[in-house]
């Protein structure tokens, strides 16, 4: 059995806009409903738990899932970090064999992408897609001059789903709640305690909807694709 969990419980501030960023509109329709409905369309994946702001539940369940007919499992409210909002996720979902843990802010995910990551994860336990970043990357040093330059061929900029053995993510959220421990994603979580993840290879089009840039973006992405994909 395929759990996943679509995280849509942060506020998205740094768009700068007065509704949680999951929320704005683009093309009719919210940014959180182009990633349920992928999610939804998805033949591998057998529950859908929906972690949302806990004062924004009821204006989701009417202006996202009412309005566009989507139906989802669980509904949990999110929690102060991302990784709050995981561990909520993870305490209400069934008894499972391989969690998908998913960017509500990423509408751009493939079933393609999402079956790889299973088909991985079952193979080594957790995997994340990813790609090569397109600038030169530096270490900054605390007055501003460049320190030193990663290898760019060995760098990886890691997207969601990321996917795991659910004995797998839910041991490693259980120690790191206890060693008071903020990771920024779920990856950082399993390699502190020793896990390895599999980067397989992601798509430049799976961006995280963060700044407003990525909202012209997205619309543009949106439109062109919206006769094949929505
Ligand atoms: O803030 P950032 O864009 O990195 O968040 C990534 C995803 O995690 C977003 O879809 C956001 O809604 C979710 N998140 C969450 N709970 C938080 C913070 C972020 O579910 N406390």
């Amino acid at each position: 059995m395929v759990s996943a969990i679509i995280l849509a419980g942060g506020r998205g501030k740094r768009i700068g806009k007065d509704i949680s960023k999951q929320f704005i509109i683009i093309n009719e329709k919210p940014i959180l409903y182009y990633t349920i409905k992928k999610f939804l369309e998805c033949k591998s994946v057998d529950e859908i738990v929906l972690v949302l702001p806990k004062d924004e539940i009821s204006y989701c369940k009417e202006h996202v899932l009412k309005k566009h007919s989507l139906k989802v499992d669980k509904i949990v409210e999110g929690g102060k970090e991302r990784q709050d909002s995981v561990y909520n996720g993870l305490k209400v979902l069934s008894e499972t064999d391989i969690i998908v843990i998913h960017d509500g802010a990423r509408p751009f995910i493939s079933e393609s992408i999402i079956d790889k990551g299973i088909e991985c994860a079952v193979k080594y336990g957790a995997a994340a897609p990813g790609v090569m970043p397109k600038d030169t990357i530096k270490v900054r040093d605390k007055n501003f001059f460049s320190k030193e330059t990663l290898n760019r061929s060995e760098l990886v900029s890691v997207q969601t789903p990321q996917v795991f053995k659910s004995e797998i993510i839910k041991e490693c959220h259980e120690k790191i709640k206890e060693d008071n421990f903020i990771a920024t994603d779920d990856t950082m979580v399993v390699e502190r305690y020793g896990y390895k993840v599999y980067l397989y290879e992601g798509d430049y089009k799976n961006i995280k909807i963060t700044t407003p840039e990525d909202l012209f973006l997205a619309e543009y992405m949106l439109k062109k694709d919206s006769k094949n994909l929505y």
